[in-house]
């Protein structure tokens, strides 16, 4: 894989060397970890807390591709799409386990970079490794991961709650990863054909990272506290914005206007759209992997977010008979079901 040096096939090492490898450096961050990893079940103590769970399964081919994402960035990622799940519903991640099959076509050194990645992710959100599995596979590399959260009873954001003149509000901006995928796609083609070329990346870090190395909105759970503000509902933006709006206004039983212009598009998600040909609106709407949060705010809390560079507020909750609709710049309503807003501009 990525290292050059010598590499120890698993069978060498066993499968009880192998995971004594990856958790041995594992130290305890949180109160209610009671026991990690090491024995045959973790034991976890929320004390008065809710528990919030949630799990994600990525499998080799369909999920990634190892041709461009690096094991470190895929470990890394893996672990964040599913703290953003948490934080989602307004939890704090304390905790994950990871399960993987792997084929012999891994070392034991690819595997302890997937799991540098998976450390670093640990690291930086606050969370701790406390179990997991590890079998092998016929092809490919899969990975599952489950992550435990915290919330305090009653301060959970559900899809369900948003109501008839509620803002709709996102955080960050979208397509980024999706334009980062294309422009990984594209570069993967020209090496299939000549390995010799060099990918041309140049002056798109900031779209591959959004596709290579996305990160959770912890910032944003903590400014809602910070600020007094629960968002009426809230879901995390991992199959795209159009997706999403969907769930919320299903779940909540409720319409939405949601404004073309108003959503937040990076420049160089938009200058790839262009070089590649596709409309940067498909991207943010359809192309998935932000990690960003959609959420609603009652209008009572407008003053406190109108100012706030993290937040756009890109359309309106409305009864649910108007139905979920993307207002195009020229000022038609287009249901956002129908995907008619494939008008290539
Ligand atoms: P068991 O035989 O009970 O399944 P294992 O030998 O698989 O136990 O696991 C031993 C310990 O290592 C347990 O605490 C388990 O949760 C942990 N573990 C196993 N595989 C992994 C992994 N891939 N990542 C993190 N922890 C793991
Ligand atoms: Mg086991």
């Amino acid at each position: 894989m990525s290292k050059k040096t010598e590499q120890t096939s698993i069978s060498e090492l066993g499968e009880f060397g192998l995971i004594d490898r990856i958790t041995k450096d594992i130290k305890v961050k949180n109160s209610s970890t009671v026991k990690g990893v090491g024995d045959d079940a973790a034991i976890l103590d929320f004390k008065e807390k809710q528990v919030v769970v949630s799990s994600d399964l990525l499998t080799e081919g369909v999920h990634f591709n190892l041709m461009y994402a690096p094991l470190k960035h895929l470990g890394y990622k893996a672990v964040v799409v599913n703290l953003s799940d948490i934080y989602a519903m307004n939890a704090e991640p304390k905790q994950i386990t990871v399960s993987i099959a792997i084929s012999s076509k891994f070392s034991v050194e690819a595997i302890e970079e997937l799991y540098s990645g998976i450390h670093l992710a640990c690291e930086t959100y606050g969370v701790d490794l406390v179990g997991g599995d590890t079998t092998s596979s016929l092809t490919g590399l899969t990975i599952s991961i489950t992550v435990l959260g915290e919330v305090k009873k009653d301060d959970a954001i559900l899809r369900s709650g948003a109501k008839p003149n509620d803002l709709l509000c996102v955080t960050g901006d979208l397509g980024g990863a999706y334009m980062g995928l294309q422009l990984l796609e594209r570069e993967n083609e020209v090496f299939k054909v000549n390995p010799d070329l060099q990918p041309q990346l140049a002056g798109y870090d900031y779209i591959l990272e959004r596709q290579l190395k996305p990160e959770a909105r912890k910032d944003i759970v903590e400014a809602f506290r910070k600020m007094e503000i629960k968002p009426t509902s809230m879901i995390d933006i991992s199959d795209g914005l159009s997706s999403e709006i969907k769930h919320l206004c299903k779940n909540s039983n409720v319409g939405c206007n949601l404004f073309e212009e108003k959503i937040p598009m990076d420049e160089q998600t938009k200058a790839m759209a262009e070089e590649l040909n596709i409309n940067p609106l498909v991207a943010a709407l359809n192309g998935g992997e932000d990690y960003e949060l959609l959420f609603t705010i009652s209008l009572d809390d407008y003053e406190k977010i109108k100012n706030d560079p993290d937040f756009t507020i890109i359309g309106h909750i409305t009864e649910a008979s108007e139905g979920a609709n993307l207002v195009t710049a020229a000022g038609s309503a287009i249901p956002l079901e129908a995907q008619g807003w494939n008008h290539g501009k």
